[in-house]
């Protein structure tokens, strides 16, 4: 029984849901918010949003990134795990998106918390990096536009401090990965990627079927 992790069938995952799920009012107005939205689909689960939350308690992190907002849930998630002076530096390209959360990082009294910054987020890290924030950061979340993974894989290593987390979304791709014929670049890149971090040597990892599946890589000392 316990040699592979098991099939999910929706009703044992309807179980886990209801046995381990702790979804904050905030939270839980918002994914019902964003579950209206027309890319609705792209917003992470609820159980990812907790494990993140539980990781950052685990790490005591005070100082996050975040690339690829949406609207706004994963950043709520992350913020409302932060201590009252923590920082969460959250990258968008997309003005219109985080408007449907930022009401609700208000509502929850996160909002000093959270700064957003819009824009291309290859650019905005690459600033931080040029401002010699480098090694300050305890936590970064990897959930932006997928043909610049390889790039925000590296800013970010380089952003975290020894001992800090990278969680990297979607790495299972919704099971393209492993259909040779799929070259799309969002495929080829996140592909790429994961193969270059399992034999990546900087880093200790554990890629989870969380969602579309979760890598989360420690920068080692
Ligand atoms: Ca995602």
């Amino acid at each position: 029984m316990s040699y592979k992790t098991s099939p999910l069938t929706e009703p044992v995952y309807d179980y886990l849901l209801k046995t381990s799920l702790r979804e904050p009012d905030a939270l839980r107005a918002l994914r019902a918010e964003t579950e209206r939205h027309p890319h609705g689909g792209m917003r992470i689960c609820p159980e990812q949003g907790q494990l993140m939350r539980l990781l950052i308690e685990l790490t005591g992190a005070k100082s996050a990134l975040e690339i690829g907002v949406f609207t706004g849930y994963s950043t709520l998630s992350v913020a409302l795990a932060l201590p009252h002076d923590g920082r969460l530096i959250a990258c968008e390209r997309n003005a219109e998106w985080p408007t449907v959360g930022q009401p609700f990082w208000q509502d929850a009294g996160v909002e000093d918390i959270i700064d957003l910054r819009i824009g291309k987020a290859a650019e905005t890290l690459d600033a931080l990096i040029q401002e010699g924030q480098s090694a300050t950061f305890d936590f970064a979340f990897i959930d932006g536009d997928k043909k610049n993974y390889g790039v925000y894989y590296e800013q970010c290593l380089t952003l975290i401090r020894p001992g800090g987390l990278i969680l990297i979304d979607n790495v299972l791709w919704d099971g393209r990965l492993i259909d040779a014929a799929d070259t799309e670049l969002a495929t080829t890149t996140i592909r790429t990627l994961n193969e270059k971090i399992h034999g990546d040597e900087r880093v200790s990892i554990s890629m989870l079927p969380v969602g579309d599946g979760l890598t989360i890589i420690r920068k080692r000392d």
